[in-house]
């Protein structure tokens, strides 16, 4: 037992990672962005192209992809292209890392960010919405990383998984949306350990965000949530950062993780009534 312990010890304290963020690590680097037609994904993509990376975008959107790829041409990106199609179909996750390759010959990082369409209210007990859910935020994660892997070992790249607080710490109405979040926890974070512990120089970076300001997420929750959302830009910019660093976990807005992790032990000490009142999220559901 304690062997392979020390050398995984080991692994991770010889573990390379640069310490600084430069925008220049992104020139001329093949990045795929998935969820990229609207929200962090968008901002992700003109994020990128300003720092001079190839970037291919995709979601089910072709009018509004189109203009995102524009959108970077303009905005200096070292080529710019889209593929349209739903990701609840694993088939076309796998083709999206496909065009990378025949397009490139390779990849350098993969954003995984996408999301399908849930609803924020007391679960309704619909099992076929949770198995397509799963497929759309998480078996379509995993379908790319497996297509993706090969490439990504040959250029020692960067695998980033957008997530959640709520996949870190579950709150109330949005059971669906939490099991996924969850599922990614549980996958990529045992898939980073496997690459410490057989030298596979590519970096898994899990990004828990907090509520953060895209047109979807305040159509959906600003009447329930009373905290500011945090600004797309800055966390788009944040997601690249740490993928660029491999770090292991980003918490964005800072402090995000250790608050939420507060909040699920009070809920789990607490009458829910009593925390509700004090608490500054006021949680109302949405209408289905
Ligand atoms: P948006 O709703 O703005 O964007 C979602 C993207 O996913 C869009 O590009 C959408 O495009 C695409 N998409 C939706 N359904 C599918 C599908 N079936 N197949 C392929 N693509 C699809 O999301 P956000 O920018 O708000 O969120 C981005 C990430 O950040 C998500 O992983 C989310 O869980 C996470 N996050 C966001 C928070 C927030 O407050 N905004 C908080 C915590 C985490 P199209 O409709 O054209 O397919």
């Amino acid at each position: 037992v304690i062997l392979p312990l020390m050398g995984l010890g080991l692994a991770v304290y010889f573990y390379s990672a640069p310490e600084n963020f430069n925008e220049e690590m992104l020139r001329g680097k093949r990045v795929i962005v998935t969820g990229a037609s609207s929200g962090i994904g968008e901002q992700m993509a003109y994020h990128l192209a300003r720092m001079g990376a190839h970037v291919l975008v995709t979601a089910r959107t072709e009018a509004k992809l189109q203009k995102v790829v524009e959108r970077c041409r303009e905005l200096g990106a070292a080529s710019a292209r889209f593929v349209s199609g739903s990701m609840e179909d694993t088939a076309f996750a796998e083709e999206v890392v496909k065009e990378a390759e025949n397009t490139w010959g390779g990849l350098d990082m993969l954003i995984l960010n996408h999301i399908g369409h849930s609803y924020f209210n007391y679960f309704d007990g619909d099992v076929d919405h949770i198995r397509k859910l799963l497929e759309t935020n998480f078996l379509s994660y995993v379908a790319m990383t497996v297509t993706a892997l090969p490439m990504l070992k040959e250029s020692e790249g960067n695998i980033v998984v957008v997530s959640s607080v709520a996949g870190k710490a579950p709150g109330p109405f949005a059971a669906p949306y939490s099991a996924t979040k969850f599922a990614l926890d549980g996958f990529f974070s045992s898939l980073r350990h496997e690459f410490i512990i057989e030298n596979v120089n590519v970096s898994i970076t899990l990004c828990i965000l907090g509520y953060i300001d895209t047109d979807n997420a305040m159509q959906a929750v600003s009447h329930a949530i009373k905290v500011a959302p945090s600004p797309k830009e800055e966390c788009a910019l944040e997601i690249i950062r740490s993928g660029a660093l491999r770090q292991h976990e980003l918490h964005y807005p800072p402090g995000i993780v250790n608050g939420m992790l507060l909040l699920r032990w009070s809920v789990e000490k607490i009458n829910l009534t009593f925390l509700y009142s004090i608490s500054s999220l006021n949680f109302v559901p949405s209408p289905l």
